[in-house]
């Protein structure tokens, strides 16, 4: 023990000696120069105090004060001086990888270390840690799979949970296991740092921990909202036909004149979309068309005039895009590139900023550009606290963040842009004014901006739980209504229910609440429960490669375009790939096709030719691989198993995986004289899609649809299908584990029944009956 202690306090003394030898290089006064300047670092004795006398503290302070780059180091500082550098451990958890490791990098060059030395980080697949690490970032997923063994957090002295005000789901989860942990671990401190000011409920939660606010400074930042950005361009804005995400095609306000030319000729420009344009006919609808993310979308149009306008008339400065995810990124940069201001490189440098860029691009937003070249960074809301751009002068806001929602009550739930808050549109305004005064664009008028909730609702209120069910359950916490209960804020119960509902009955959960097989592999798999099946039984079937193109697909966006002047040649492309009455093996051999092309190089020439959006070809691309090194981590399939065998793409057997994955999700289909009409037990009458392709179909020779989205427009539209037939959805659909014939007869005897299909029921029985006896023997 004496020997231990002794290597300790020498490596003690060996970091002190480091740490003191960098903080006299000039490389490290110059570095600490800069630290001293930001917000944190003047509070830097009064939050030390603080930690070291409380066991939880609550630190909030505005964006780019040095929350997370200097406090962890404070932390990490203080403890080397005082000898104990060794002994600490310090963990900081982030709500997105990217900021775990882009923050790590800074964190370590900052004490002019290698990333993997004292500061590392690790996220999901991917890490650099040593021995040596004493201060690591990790993303908060990270840590819950650590408490999964480790439940008391050996060795770890502090635990640093940042950006507790966007109240993610897990952050909200770790926050009850961690006031859980405390009291068994009377020496480890938590802080939880936040960029608003809401600290009062986090204190609340932790018996009135004390808080610690950074006063921060920001210049005034000028507002311009959607009319005032019309009225400096001198046009108005009017409404126009559109197809909406659904297919629908909707009218608003109809244009008598040959509205999908008018339609066209507005999408050729800004000039011309706002020339056509009646501001005072605005309403949501019209709204919506700005922020409706295609290429050709008004939205589009008035960022690229905006863009132009700053870079022509403006002072210098970078800006700053909010846009609502990875794929609108894209497509903006694609357009941007290609024009003749904007695409220049001399004089514009364009970056993207989105949770799943490469590192090296990652680096590049924090570079100042050389003189006279304008930065333009076309962001996420990732951008909105969590990263910081120094030089940023201009904003353009569009007002809508991806979020996931979800409705108790009908149980749909959705991942689909919405409005922001008032308080991220403040944030985002916010980013404007770090180094000067600034300019902020926010792409809706203000009534609209009037009428944002003043903050977002947490995740863990307005998502499925599922999950987070299954989480619990593998955590051993006990009863999952009882340990949600003593969350921050509690979901509803309905909520709650259903989730443990549904994981009940696709088999995850038995009748007593406990995991079962299915439930304890799909808890290593971190994606939504029916996903998760559905790989799982791909890999036991061995037709791993269509079924992983299923689940990418279904976990991007629909990478089948539909031009709006174009719908007919779109259509007809789809159609070749149609064959089997499933939108999802329509994607199977798209994805086939274009795998092909892009090893010849003619990936992009075959989206053209085939309407496909050559983003989400290589998002399906990067999530199969991504997918199928998890499968590896659970054990289900091993380096030694290819993802394809000569039976994998028999449809039936697709058919049935397909349906074991998205059950209970099906609908039944009565056909009538001329065509067919759909019905589910929970909505009656619903509708189908009309990108589907089994809209197309006058008849369905199969009497189910099994799908994974439905949504709730003006009816109730089934986004995605596949047909099954009677055996299958008896045999796949739900529990197929053969303890619980019982319980699943029940279930699905009900569906049968509301359905008045007795026959099948009956088929059902025996063949359980049949199973069970050949079980048994
Ligand atoms: P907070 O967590 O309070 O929002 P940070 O600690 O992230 O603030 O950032 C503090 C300062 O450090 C900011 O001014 C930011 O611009 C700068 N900074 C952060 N990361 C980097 C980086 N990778 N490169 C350069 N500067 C950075
Ligand atoms: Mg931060």
């Amino acid at each position: 023990k004496a020997a231990m202690e002794k290597i300790v306090w020498r490596r003690s003394v060996q970091m002190r000696s480091q740490q003191q030898a960098w903080q006299e290089s000039s490389e490290g006064i110059k570095m600490l120069e800069f630290r001293r300047n930001l917000p944190a670092y003047k509070e830097k004795d009064a939050l030390l105090m603080a930690i070291s006398q409380y066991q939880v503290v609550i630190i909030s302070g505005e964006t780019g004060c040095g929350k997370t780059t200097q406090i962890p180091q404070f932390i990490l500082e203080s403890e080397i001086e005082s000898v104990h550098g060794a002994l600490c451990s310090i963990i900081c958890t982030q709500p997105r990888r990217i900021s775990a490791m882009s923050v790590s990098e800074r964190v370590a060059a900052e004490r002019g270390e290698k990333l993997g030395e004292t500061v590392g980080y690790k996220v999901r697949l991917e890490g650099m840690k040593g021995r040596d690490t004493h201060l690591l970032f990790c993303t908060t997923g990270i840590l819950l799979r650590r408490l999964l063994v480790d439940r008391n957090l050996k060795g770890v002295t502090h635990v640093i949970v940042d950006e507790i005000h966007e109240r993610g789901m897990n952050e909200d989860f770790l926050l009850i296991v961690l006031k859980d942990l405390l009291p068994r671990r009377p020496e480890l401190r938590l802080i939880l740092m936040s960029a608003t000011l809401d600290a009062e409920l986090f204190s609340s939660y932790f018996g009135g921990a004390p808080m610690v606010h950074i006063p921060g400074f920001t210049y005034p930042v000028h507002t311009h909202f959607l009319e005032n950005i019309l009225e400096m361009t001198g046009y108005k804005l009017t409404q126009y036909n559109q197809i909406d995400d659904y297919g629908q095609e909707k009218t608003w306000k109809m244009n008598k004149q040959a509205p999908r030319k008018r339609k066209s000729q507005i999408a050729s420009s800004v000039e011309d979309a706002l020339r056509a344009a009646d501001f005072k006919d605005f309403t949501p609808e019209t709204l919506e068309s700005v922020s409706c993310w295609n290429p050709d979308c008004i939205g589009f149009n008035l960022i690229e005039y905006l863009l132009c306008y700053i870079c022509e008339k403006e002072r210098p400065g970078a800006v700053l895009v909010f846009l609502t995810g990875w794929d609108d990124i894209s497509s903006l940069k694609d357009k941007l590139q290609s024009h003749y201001i904007l695409g220049d490189t001399r004089r514009v440098l364009l970056l993207a900023c989105h949770g799943s860029m490469a590192s090296a691009e990652q680096r590049l937003i924090f570079d100042e550009p050389e003189d006279g070249v304008r930065k333009i960074v076309l962001a996420t809301n990732i951008a909105e606290t969590s990263i910081t751009i120094n030089d940023v002068v201009f904003v353009i806001d569009c007002g809508k963040a991806k979020e996931t929602s979800y409705d108790a009550l009908n149980n749909t739930p959705c991942l689909l842009p919405s409005w922001i808050s008032k308080v991220s549109a403040k944030q985002r305004r916010g980013r404007a004014g770090r180094v000067q005064p600034g300019e902020c664009y926010h792409l809706y008028p203000r009534c609209v901006y009037e009428a944002f909730a003043d903050y977002q609702l947490p995740e863990i209120l307005r998502t499925p739980l599922q999950s987070l069910c299954l989480q619990i359950k593998s955590l051993k916490l006990g009863s999952i209504s009882e340990f949600l209960s003593r969350a921050l804020q509690s979901p509803e119960l309905l909520a709650v229910q259903n989730a443990i509902e549904y994981l009940k009955i696709i088999g995850a959960l038995d009748e007593n609440e406990n995991l079962t097989v299915l439930g304890r592999y799909l808890t290593m798999l971190p994606m939504e429960p029916k996903l998760g099946k559905m790989l799982i039984l791909g890999a036991i079937f061995n037709c791993l490669d269509p079924i992983l193109t299923v689940v990418a697909g279904l976990s991007v966006r629909d990478p089948f375009l539909t031009p709006f002047d174009k719908k007919d040649l779109a259509e007809a492309a789809k159609a070749q790939f149609s064959r089997d009455y499933s939108d999802h093996l329509a994607l199977v051999r798209a994805y086939e096709g274009w795998n092909n092309a892009e090893k010849d190089l003619a990936g992009y020439e075959y989206c053209w030719k085939n309407f496909l959006s050559a983003q989400s070809m290589k998002a399906i691309d990067a999530l199969r691989r991504e997918f199928y090194s998890l499968l590896k981590d659970t054990g289900l399939v091993d380096s030694t198993t290819t993802t394809c065998n000569s039976w994998s793409y028999d449809v039936h057997l697709l058919r049935a995986v397909i349906c074991y994955g998205l059950y209970p999700g099906i609908c039944s289909v009565v056909h009538n004289e001329k065509s067919f009409s759909l019905k589910t037990m929970e909505d009656g009458q619903v509708l189908l899609y009309s990108n589907s392709v089994n809209a197309k179909e006058s008849k369905i020779p199969y009497p189910w649809l099994v799908f994974n989205e439905k949504i709730k427009v003006n009816s109730i539209f089934l986004r995605d299908s596949t047909a099954v037939s009677d055996s299958v959805l008896l045999l796949f659909g739900g529990n197929i584990s053969m303890g619980d014939t019982d319980g699943h007869l029940k279930m699905l005897g009900g569906y049968l029944e509301f359905f008045m299909k007795p026959a099948v029921a009956e088929m059902y029985r025996s063949l359980r009956r049949e199973l069970d006896v050949l079980i048994q023997n």
